[in-house]
């Protein structure tokens, strides 16, 4: 915007340049019109008039010399514009391929969701209500993980071993009781992997 603003400004400033070009132009056409006339006959006004011709023709070459400056600087400003536009649509073609592609994982995201969700409604209706309050509390206080797997004696939720005697009140442990993670409180889920 800023180089637009400057190339405005600068297209403005050609055309007060070339006005004033002209205006000088025009004037000294008028004078030297005159002269040629022989209306002036007094050797006085005929100098002066002569004076003022060359002084206008030297005004009109120092104007012409600003037009020229000025129409330097609006080219300038032109391909700076111009370079700047290209950049900016480059940036653009970059933003807009992005955005695209978050829109493409935001929606891949929410079917994902929708699937999870769905199991989870499912896998929840199976479980025992108390159990299952049991392990939302759990999950709170966990960030989020309520329930972890008790892999070659190992809690996967807090990563601690269990010692001697903890394995083995899992061991005594009923198959359908519901033990728990001495250290971090987790609930710990059996398999055959478990170590014990
Ligand atoms: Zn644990």
């Amino acid at each position: 915007m800023a180089a637009q603003t400057e190339e405005s400004d600068c297209a403005r400033e050609q055309t007060k340049a070339e006005q004033d070009v002209d205006q000088v132009r025009q004037r000294a056409v008028r004078d030297q019109q005159r002269l040629d006339s022989g209306a002036v006959s007094s050797p006085k006004d005929l100098e002066s008039l002569q004076h003022e011709i060359a002084s206008l023709a030297k005004r009109q070459g120092d104007l012409e010399d600003v037009v020229l400056e000025v129409m330097e600087r609006r080219e300038a400003a032109q391909e700076r514009v111009g370079e700047l536009t290209e950049r900016v649509s480059s940036v653009q073609a970059k933003v807009d391929d992005a955005t695209g592609r978050r829109e493409a994982a935001q929606q891949e995201i929410d079917g994902e969701i929708a699937t999870v969700t769905k199991e989870r409604e499912v896998v929840a209706a199976s479980v025992p209500a108390d159990l299952l309050a049991l392990y939302e509390k759990l999950r709170v206080q966990q960030g989020g993980v309520g329930a972890a797997r008790l892999y070659q004696r190992r809690c996967e939720g807090c990563r601690l071993e269990l010692n001697i005697t903890e394995l083995n009140e899992v061991r005594a442990a009923a198959p359908d009781a519901v033990v728990r993670c001495e250290n971090c409180r987790r609930i710990l889920v059996r398999t055959s992997e478990s170590g014990l």
